[in-house]
């Protein structure tokens, strides 16, 4: 049971096969289980399985919809009413929130399960989940190494299916990377499909939350709860959300996918790119054609990114103050030494760095030199994508440069981590869609995503091309050893 789809759970659902009580505590013993993945900084069996009681009672009365008693475990940088919600940072350890983030109230609408809060990198700032508070992630799929960051927590409970479907959130490959470090299914909205409200913020111009699943169906059934506008997040686009799961079987004939000649060039690792040229050729056979694209700002896209977030991150983090939420540093002389001992011993390393770089960026005298032209470069990045579509319906390549590398092996070169994000981080700066579905594997046994990027609001046809393929494959119904 545990192995099956979200969509394959929901018919076992309404066919009384099994409930939802049942189908939560078997996840929470997996939960359990495998405790040493650190998949989790939060469960709370009683509050699971009360909501499992009410999703059965919900079924009784012939009142369900898809995901109804499904267990969905949730990124604990989501707002959840009564529960602890630390970002994975210190700073918000005792945190409880006192309402719900709009994408946790519409699980709850639709009568999901919350199976728990997942670990992830502190205020989502990383790629290997080993900025945490609550310490690092091992990835199912070889426990030395990362599982990607900053949705590593989803990513390694999803793969080692310690839960059926997670959220992740993306706002410079955060659910991207670590799907394809760990062989998920991971989708990044465009910026304004999915409401950001309750969801704590990193950088609010390109924060996104998104689905984290076994296959592209249950991508489309997620991001139907997700998505939509939302009065409380005025960034939300108020626009009608299309039947995702209706969409997913156009035959791709005449598909015309872009090919990036900059996705394919210097730092992308063989095995990595044998993969995705492999997939690509499955393409060819399912009916598209490939054209090559030039994205030439592609690789000025990480320097605009780390101007630009941290410079967004420096304001949003400023309300962390030890007065109104969470942590207070325990001895201080006055107002001014408190907030300075509470930040200083509240924030890990990554994310002071992250801070001084945005306070430096934003200061005056610097402001035009650094955050007005990484602007004007996010404006020239979007109109590589906006060339490249003229000419193609998606846009394809490598999700992440490596497959899954090993536990420390980037913590002390912040830079080398910042590159896992070379290939996913123009996207967010564009605002489009990219979703990241399994490819094979590299000769160690490591999983391979290959990203497709759509059209802004294009996730139907992006969720279609991905279903599309995983019709026709079956590396996404690849389980890791030791958890199968
Ligand atoms: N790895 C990138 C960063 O550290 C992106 C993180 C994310 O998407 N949340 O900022």
């Amino acid at each position: 049971m545990f192995k099956k789809t979200v969509a394959e759970l929901s018919r076992a659902l309404a066919s009384k096969a099994v409930s939802s009580v049942e189908l939560t505590q078997l996840f929470l013993d997996r939960i359990s289980k495998y405790r040493d993945l650190n998949a989790f900084i939060t469960v709370d069996p009683e509050k699971s399985l009360a909501q499992a009681r009410a999703a059965d009672a919900r079924r009784a009365k012939g009142e369900a919809a898809a995901l109804t008693g499904i267990p969905v475990a949730q990124k604990d940088i989501f707002c959840a009413d009564g529960w602890l919600t630390t970002c994975g940072s210190k700073m918000l350890s005792s945190f409880i929130a006192p309402y719900d983030a709009t994408a946790i109230a519409r699980f709850s609408g639709a009568g999901a399960v919350l199976l728990g809060k997942t670990n992830m990198d502190e205020f989502a700032m990383g790629s290997s989940n080993e900025t945490s508070h609550f310490g690092p992630v091992r990835n199912p799929w070889d426990p030395t190494t990362v599982p990607g960051g900053s949705s590593g927590g989803s990513a390694a409970a999803v793969a080692a299916r310690l839960a059926p479907a997670a959220t992740g959130t993306d706002t410079g490959g955060s659910i991207r990377q670590p799907a394809a470090l760990t062989n998920l299914t991971g989708l990044k909205p465009s910026y304004g499909r999915v409401s950001r409200y309750g969801m704590i913020a990193f950088a609010s111009s390109l924060d996104q939350g998104g689905p984290m699943t076994q296959s592209a169906e249950d991508a489309a059934l997620l991001l139907g709860v997700m998505a939509g506008f939302d009065q409380r997040d005025s960034t939300s686009v108020d626009a009608p959300v299309p039947d995702f799961v209706a969409a997913l079987d156009h035959p791709l004939k005449g598909l015309r996918i872009g090919l990036p000649k900059e996705y394919f060039g210097d730092g992308l690792s063989a095995d990595v790119a044998k993969a995705v040229e492999a997939a690509i050729a499955e393409y060819r056979k399912l009916g598209a054609q490939t054209v090559e694209v030039s994205l030439p700002n592609s690789s000025l896209a990480i320097p605009c990114y780390y101007v630009l977030a941290p410079a967004e991150a420096s304001s949003n983090l400023s309300r962390y103050d030890g007065v109104r939420y969470g942590f207070r540093a325990a001895e201080y002389k006055d107002l001014i030494d408190m907030y300075c001992k509470t930040r200083a011993q509240g924030f890990g390393a990554e994310v002071k760095r992250r801070i001084m770089i945005g306070t430096y960026a934003l200061s005056a005298g610097y402001y035009d030199a650094y955050y007005l032209k990484a602007q004007r470069l996010r404006r020239l990045i979007a109109q590589d994508f906006e060339q490249a579509f003229e000419v193609c319906d998606v846009i394809m390549g490598p999700t992440s440069p490596t497959t899954a590398f090993k536990l420390g092996a980037k913590s002390d070169d912040p830079v080398s981590m910042y590159l896992s994000d070379i290939y996913t981080i123009s996207v967010n700066l564009a605002g489009l869609p990219g979703l990241s579905i399994p490819a094979g594997f590299d000769g160690k046994g490591l999983p391979v995503g290959l990203q497709i990027i759509g059209r802004y609001f294009g996730e139907e046809r992006l969720l279609n091309v991905a279903h599309q393929y995983q019709q026709a494959t079956d590396w996404h119904r690849r389980l890791p050893k030791g958890f199968d």
